[in-house]
């Protein structure tokens, strides 16, 4: 019995980190800059839109506004990138360069690895959505598309939802209703990506304050 007890008593030892990881949480830094100009309401309803979209995966979003390339902030910490962990959006007033239904683009190494989303926000502006979403919605579920794939690495496209190529009735009425999300499993890659990142700094932080103890 004493053993059985002792047993329980390591398999619950061994537990704890596990749950302890599933319940971490995983901040997520975004920079922003907004060489589009776009209003700070259209900012702030994107910002709201996508942090709620993250959310749902266990990711809390906090945004650095990195203003534009004529008033950049000083000393915002903005070009600290760092992957996962803090990622960057650039909004440009262009359109795509391949055409004007392509909204976003991002950049990934061969190991699905990058910091660089940017968000065509010309091609957004002008398509005719507007009668079903709000522009500053919109550019939300785009932003949250984009980080999308810079965290579920490369190849992320899915045949429907918010990681589907070509947003088709189905997904605009979705985002209308504020209901389009990453899928249950795109929500699982994309937290387990970050908490084992996540993991990775803090083991190479505590090696090297054991480094630095010698
Ligand atoms: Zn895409």
């Amino acid at each position: 019995m004493e053993n059985a007890i002792r047993t329980l008593s390591l398999l619950v030892i061994g537990l704890v980190p596990l749950i302890a990881a599933a319940d971490a949480p995983v901040i997520l830094t975004v920079s922003v800059f907004n060489d589009a100009a776009a209003s700070p309401s259209v900012m702030s309803q994107a910002q709201n839109r996508a942090t709620l979209i993250l959310r749902r995966a266990g990711i809390t979003l906090v945004w650095l506004d990195c203003g534009t390339p004529h008033d950049p902030p000083a000393n915002s910490g903005c070009c600290d990138l760092s992957f996962p962990q803090h990622l960057s959006v650039r909004l440009v007033s262009t359109s795509g360069p391949a055409s004007a239904d392509i909204f976003g683009q991002t950049f990934q190494n061969a190991a699905g690895e990058g910091n660089y989303a940017l968000v065509y926000f010309g091609s957004l502006k002008s398509s005719n959505t507007s009668e079903v979403i709000k522009t500053g919605d919109l550019l939300g579920f785009v932003i949250a598309h984009e980080l999308g794939h810079l965290l579920l690495g490369r190849d992320s496209h899915s045949a429907t939802g918010l990681m589907s190529a070509v947003w088709q009735v189905n997904e605009l009425r979705q985002a209308s209703q504020g209901i389009l999300f990453f899928t249950n499993n795109q929500q699982d890659r994309i937290r387990a990506r970050c908490l084992a990142a996540q993991a990775a700094v803090r083991k190479a932080a505590s090696w090297s304050s054991t480094g630095s103890g010698r």
